[in-house]
């Protein structure tokens, strides 16, 4: 590019999720509770009941390794992963499933890693940490993956066309990509009170409790920059990905969506 301006703004942008994030990873889990009142739990809850895992095979496996490979982009504190785990272990009695958790951020590995120490899973086969960029998962071998999942992960991410490349090489042929991540309102009069709540609200309990608006401030902002509903529908099918139905569900008029696409 033109004087790599690219380059240098791609930069910053890593530099700044970076910085935010290793500030807000010790508040990370309070935050999320007072910023969505709780609903992001329901939301996490209802992404993975609906991908089942640890269910009937989503690829074909050889015998030698059963249950689901899952690799959670983003992962953070481990909310998806100990779902995921809790969920093969106890609905479908399938002790195999296992989770990778991988996160750019160190910090946020680090609090993940000390929350799962109250699980079953911590230092056992079914369960690791690693870091590493969405961008290029380089130590992920091709086709080794039954189900990515990301998490209000993707919107952070410089080169969003480049993960979800990476997501498709990184999944087996039916494996299925699945993103939970803020969307667009589908109301006009719940997007006003709703953008009241974000721009005015989140900053300010960012400052009171984590004492850091600025970091909650690029979070509101990130919200708002990312595609929408249809425009990210699109960019997963370019991806290579085959689109079930519309491609998406809404969650609380669209404040959140679940994308899915599966690898042909
Ligand atoms: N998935 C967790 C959840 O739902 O609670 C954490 C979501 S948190 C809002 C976003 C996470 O994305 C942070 O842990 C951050 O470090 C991570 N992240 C940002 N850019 C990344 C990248 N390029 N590759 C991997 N992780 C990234």
């Amino acid at each position: 590019t033109h004087f790599g301006f690219e380059t240098v703004a791609e930069a910053l942008k890593e530099k700044k999720v970076a910085t935010v994030f290793s500030s807000v990873a010790s508040s990370y889990d309070t935050m999320n509770d007072l910023m969505s009142l709780g609903i992001h739990r329901l939301w996490k809850d209802h992404f993975v009941r609906n991908l089942n895992p640890g269910s009937n095979p989503l690829t074909s496996r050889s015998p030698i390794s059963p249950g689901w490979n899952i690799l959670d982009i983003a992962g953070g504190t481990g909310d998806i992963a100990f779902r995921m785990l809790d969920h093969a272990s106890t609905l479908n009695h399938d002790a195999h499933t296992r989770v990778t958790v991988a996160d750019i951020n160190p910090d946020m590995l680090a609090e993940g890693r000390k929350r799962a120490l109250s699980t079953p899973y911590a230092r056992t086969p079914r369960l690791d940490f690693v870091e590493a960029n969405a961008e290029h998962l380089d130590m992920i071998p091709d086709a080794s993956i039954d189900l990515y999942t990301v998490a209000f992960g993707i919107r952070n991410f410089t080169d969003k066309d480049a993960a979800l490349r990476e997501a498709f090489r990184v999944l087996k042929p039916g494996g299925v990509f699945a993103c939970l991540e803020f969307s667009k309102v589908n109301s006009a009069l719940f997007d006003a009170v709703y953008k009241r709540w974000s721009f005015g609200a989140i900053p300010l309990i960012g400052q009171l409790v984590a004492g850091d608006r600025d970091s909650y401030q690029y979070l509101v902002e990130s919200i708002e920059k990312f595609p929408s509903q249809t425009e990210f529908r699109d960019m997963i099918e370019r991806a290579g990905f085959l689109v079930p139905g519309k491609g998406w569900e809404d969650l609380t008029g669209g404040i959140a969506a679940i994308h899915k696409g599966v690898k042909p």
